[in-house]
């Protein structure tokens, strides 16, 4: 098959678009050609190199894929259906998996992560567990950009958050993956949705996905807007993935009794917290990662049913892969990029 892999870490210029063995199907495993596969921060954090993974290598990536399966090692599951890939890998034997907290599992991965090759290839090998059907009028590069960036931003504010309708919600970088799926899902589910990015265009386009007011976060405080907007109370959750360059200004825009979840730290990982601030505001500090198989399923309901909807940036073709790298890397975008495999 034809795969996009890299043999060293480094910059884009490290992925090589080229000839790689076709996966081998263990019992359990299913094949599904690649038809579409979205990017993720965790491709650039792979192709870069993480001081504490240890990834084997050459190695491909791709969290995000939708395609067809093509051939199975499982007896009652054909080939011919549309799918989209869970992207959490679990072993579906711990107490951790059978209390339906797969992602929590000791052996939990993600699909082109560390054990697992991703998605861009013509061809990928996944667990059976890790099929979910999709509806013809769905096509494959929509449904690419679905699966992990709406999972986390399900798990953080409905699992971890405890979202609830009238809640006031911030959620920051409003054009990246996590925040076009979170402003998506905190407005289906009754918040009133507060949305920060970088350009007018971008919070435009926050407006238009459900956020009541937005912050421009290079010209605006977002600490003295969020004051503003919910008369000095502060908001009731906040959605943070930005890290070091937010984490303060987040930890302030809390009410009382407020809850900060993160699924990510892009600027750094080092947040400083005022104890007393914590304590005597009651506030709750979360961490989340990646959501549940049975969250992703509770999630594409409302994606099949016209509920939510992923924001595709731009499309690329798999030959491409290191131009769509580039184009994350500019931070230019608004919602997800994906590669088209034709
Ligand atoms: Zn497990």
């Amino acid at each position: 098959m034809k795969a996009v892999r890299f043999h060293r870490h480094g910059g884009p210029e490290v992925l090589r678009y080229e000839d790689a063995p076709d996966p081998v199907l263990s019992p359990g495993d299913v094949l599904v050609r690649v038809r579409g596969c979205a990017l993720n921060h965790l491709d650039l954090w792979e192709r870069r190199g993480l001081p504490k993974v240890k990834i084997a290598l050459p190695h491909i990536s791709g969290s995000d894929v939708a395609g067809e399966i093509v051939a199975s090692a499982v007896p009652d599951v054909v080939p011919g259906r549309r799918v989209m890939l869970q992207p959490g890998i679990s072993c579906g034997r711990c107490p951790a998996c059978l209390s339906g907290r797969d992602n929590e599992c000791p052996q939990y991965d993600v699909l082109g992560y560390r054990n697992h090759d991703g998605g861009y290839a013509e061809l990928v090998r996944v667990p059976a567990q890790n099929l979910v059907s999709i509806p013809d009028d769905i096509d494959f590069t929509l449904a690419a950009a679905f699966p992990l960036t709406f999972l986390t931003a399900w798990h953080m504010l409905i699992t971890r958050a405890h979202l609830k309708r009238g809640d006031d919600v911030l959620i920051l970088a409003a054009g990246s993956g996590v925040g076009q799926a979170a402003i998506q899902i905190a407005f289906l589910h009754g918040a009133r949705v507060f949305a920060t990015a970088g350009s007018e265009e971008k919070l435009e386009r926050a407006r238009a996905l459900g956020a009541y007011e937005v912050i421009h976060h290079h010209k605006q405080d977002i600490v003295e807007e969020i004051r503003r907007f919910t008369n000095r109370r502060g908001v009731d959750i906040v959605i943070e993935h930005v890290g070091e360059a937010t984490w303060a200004k987040s930890v302030h825009a809390l009410a009382r009794g407020g809850r900060l979840v993160t699924c990510g730290a892009t600027t750094g990982a080092n947040g400083v917290i005022d104890l007393a601030v914590l304590f005597s505001r009651q506030l709750s500090i979360l961490g989340s990662y990646m959501g549940t198989k049975g969250e992703l399923l509770r999630a594409a309901r409302a994606f099949f049913a016209g509920q939510l909807k992923p924001v595709i940036d731009c499309t690329f073709t798999l030959a491409d892969a290191a131009a769509a790298h580039q184009r994350m890397e500019a931070s230019g975008q608004f919602g997800k990029i994906v590669l088209d495999v034709p």
